[in-house]
Parts: C-alpha cells; sequence; structure tokens
C-alpha cells in the first residue's frame, strides 16, 4: 500500500501497490506534456482517495472521456482515468513518499498525441 499527498495535504490517496512500481511512463499528450509527470497506473479498485475527494477538481477537454483530476488548493495533478479504458486509474508518482522520481530507471513513453482512439 502506498500514500498519494498532494502538496498541499488537501487531498490524499491509498494505492494498493507493493513497493515496486510495474511501469511508469510520461506522455507527450497535449495536456501531460504540460504537467510533465510521471505516471504509474493501477485498476480503478486499487486506487482509493481516502481524504479531500471534495477538494478535487475535473478537468476534462477533447472527446471528455478522459477524467483529469488535480488538487482545487495547490493544483496538483493527482490522478486521472485515461480514455483508453477508464477502468484505470493513471497517478502521479512524485505524489508518492520516498519515491524519487528523478531516480526512477525505464521511464516509458506514452505516445497520447498519436492516441489509438484518434486512429482512423
Ligand atoms: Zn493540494
Amino acid at each position: 500500500m502506498k500514500k498519494l499527498t498532494c502538496h498541499c495535504g488537501a487531498v490524499e490517496a491509498e494505492i494498493n501497490i507493493s513497493n515496486k512500481l510495474e511501469k511508469v511512463l510520461r506522455c507527450n499528450c497535449s495536456i501531460c506534456k504540460r504537467k510533465g509527470s510521471i505516471m504509474s497506473i493501477v485498476k480503478n479498485e486499487d486506487f482509493k482517495i481516502t481524504k479531500g475527494e471534495d477538494k478535487l477538481s475535473l478537468y476534462q477537454f477533447y472527446t471528455k472521456v478522459a477524467k483529469h483530476y488535480f488538487c482545487s488548493v495547490c493544483g496538483i495533478y493527482t490522478h486521472h482515468h485515461p480514455r483508453i479504458n477508464p477502468a484505470l486509474t493513471g497517478f502521479n508518482v512524485g505524489c508518492l513518499e520516498n519515491i524519487d522520481t528523478f531516480k526512477l530507471e525505464d521511464v516509458g513513453l506514452a505516445d497520447g498525441q498519436n492516441h489509438p482512439l484518434d486512429k482512423k
């Protein structure tokens, strides 16, 4: 179990993962390239907001399928449900305790700029 916190501490979540993150990635889509965060992903049932659900703001754009959440107090991206599979939760690895995102190896790239659902 890992704890996720936004910067100001208004929002907290528990993520059901072991100490080793399975997959970490960045994404080059229009919103992720602006956030610049490193993300990992779990099933929705493995991600629980434990504090400050009412402090979360939701941002949606384009097809409005994906849900991008951020703390309305400090502005930090906490998690999102991706368009490709809303049953999954992507989360901000930089919000986890005891993980130095600058020391992570094998940070993959999700090619969100060429989203699979946009291909004809
Ligand atoms: Zn906050």
